[in-house]
């Protein structure tokens, strides 16, 4: 580019001759079997000439100067955003996700998927598009964060984060205080948990505070590991998180309800439940037994809030409240201070601490829902109303699939009373747990020859003519989705 403007800036004679040596390489010119070519550039440059007088040439380096000034200003400008109302240069990521967000919708403008427009058939859908709701990555919350702007922006000076501690004289060392003021603020809000005399741990997400929890009750030299249980179909992941190391605190144990092994156990209970959205109680109930309640999904977009969930120890994460899984915060309310401190360790064992930076901006996060809930804020904006609205639209548009397809089914649920919203509603499961009927067997391989990709209920301890669907991706993959499954026929 800079080769381009200079030149512009050297103008006719120059021009002249960088014309003739890229029309005519010097090894050319300068071959002596070259006479006849040389007499044919000699007329071809005079005719050019006629054409690009002095003045031509001023005017087309002045036009070309300028475009490339302006090309120049868009592309730095590009490379800044606006953040508190000045501009800074964007972090380097930013930059690279955008380029690739570029590439990536080159990529699908190939086989274009279908906007949510497809849902009322404006778009056509040849169906050979992947739609990949494997994953439960809830990036359906994006377009709220956007309409929401600058109100969770955080800029965070180089100088500032740079120590291990928070907050030394608190048992959970490594927690910012903004923070535990932020997480406890919002349980009184929504009413979904007690945290008076509780003890928050936060985590790399919850998923390390699961390994924490399962740390802190067996680290205590039982003569043999604890038997970890959850009742089926259970969260896909529990079963490799707790083997992965081959511990010998702790041992996977498999399904609750078949638990017999005697010894001492862990009991899971997800509640909602991931993956069939069900809310939980504990299966085993046998004295001494030890309960671990992942409520990742008690909020209000997702279950009727009925009471303050009041257990032992309670995992939440912002994976699934706000929509930031790549925020990776999760944290733990913990009644027993020698079980939190137990945590702590080892979350200091394996990272020392947990991102200040994602603290920082995780409090900001939960601190606009807070404000979104109370009566200052324009209904559009509550947080919770806007994502339930979106769940209900979302389980509705799916139910409709289902019912004109004729070969799947779905759970059915009873409504609750809300404390949050004061009112009576369905669950809105975050998955959506499909069986596929009329014999098929594998509905995993079933939808993935629809290009359809989910996971089986193999994964989760049940049959494979199960399968969990992820209804939290964006509009377009959404609305894509239910319009492909509306049509399927055996
Ligand atoms: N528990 C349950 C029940 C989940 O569904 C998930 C996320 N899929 C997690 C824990 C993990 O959450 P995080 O992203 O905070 O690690």
């Amino acid at each position: 580019m800079s080769c381009l403007c200079l030149c512009g800036f050297f103008g006719g004679a120059f021009m002249e001759k960088a014309f003739a040596y890229s029309l005519f390489p010097n090894d050319v010119l300068k071959s002596s079997n070259c006479r006849e070519t040389k007499s044919r550039f000699s007329s071809e440059m005079a005719n050019l000439r006629s054409l690009f007088s002095p003045r031509h040439m001023l005017v087309l380096s002045v036009a070309l100067n300028v475009s490339l000034v302006l090309k120049i200003i868009q592309q730095r400008k590009n490379r800044r955003e606006k953040v508190s109302g000045i501009y800074v240069e964007k972090p380097k990521d930013a930059q690279i996700a955008e380029e690739s967000q570029i590439e990536a919708s080159s990529i699908q403008n190939m086989h274009p998927t279908p906007s949510p427009m497809a849902v009322n058939g404006e778009d056509a859908d040849d169906g050979r598009n992947v739609i990949n709701l494997d994953h439960g990555d809830p990036t359906m919350y994006e377009r709220y964060w956007q309409e929401m702007g600058d109100k969770t922006t955080v800029v965070i000076p180089g100088w500032q984060f740079t120590s291990y501690f928070s907050d030394a004289g608190n048992l959970c060392w490594f927690l910012e205080p903004e923070l535990a003021k932020e997480i406890a603020r919002l349980h009184k809000v929504v009413g979904n948990a007690i945290t008076e005399g509780r003890y928050i741990v936060v985590g790399t997400g919850s998923s390390q505070l699961f390994q924490a929890a399962l740390y802190a009750f067996t680290a205590n030299n039982a003569s043999e590991p604890f038997s970890v249980v959850s009742a089926a179909p259970y969260y896909s992941s529990y079963p490799a998180a707790t083997d992965c190391l081959k511990s010998g605190l702790y041992k996977w144990g498999g399904d609750a309800h078949n638990f017999t092994k005697t010894g001492p156990y862990i009991e899971l209970v997800t509640s909602p439940n991931n993956p069939d959205g069900f809310v939980r109680q504990s299966v085993v109930n046998r004295s001494g037994g030890i309960l671990v309640h992942d409520l990742a999904y008690y909020w209000p977009q997702y279950t009727p809030i009925t009471s303050a969930a009041d257990y032992e120890l309670m995992l939440f994460t912002v994976s699934k409240s706000t929509g930031h899984a790549g925020m990776r915060i999760g944290w733990a309310l913990v009644k027993d201070p020698s079980i939190a401190e137990k945590m702590v360790k080892y979350i200091e064992l394996s990272t020392i601490g947990v991102s200040k930076d994602s603290q920082l901006r995780a409090a900001k996060v939960l601190k606009v829902v807070s404000d979104s809930c109370g009566t200052a804020a324009r209904p559009r904006e509550n947080f919770f109303g806007y994502c339930h609205q979106l769940m209900a639209e979302r389980w509705k548009l799916l139910r409709e699939a289902v019912k004109q397809s004729g070969i799947f089914s779905l759970p059915e649920f009873e409504p609750g009373f809300c404390n949050f919203f004061q009112c009576l509603f369905e669950p809105l499961p975050a998955f959506a747990w499909l069986k596929c009927e009329d014999g098929i067997e594998d509905c995993e391989s079933f939808l993935k020859s629809h290009n359809i990709w989910t996971r089986s209920g193999r994964h989760f301890g049940v049959s494979p003519s199960y399968v969990r669907v992820s209804m939290l991706d964006r509009d377009r993959t959404f609305g894509c989705f239910v319009k492909r499954l509306s049509q399927i026929r055996l």
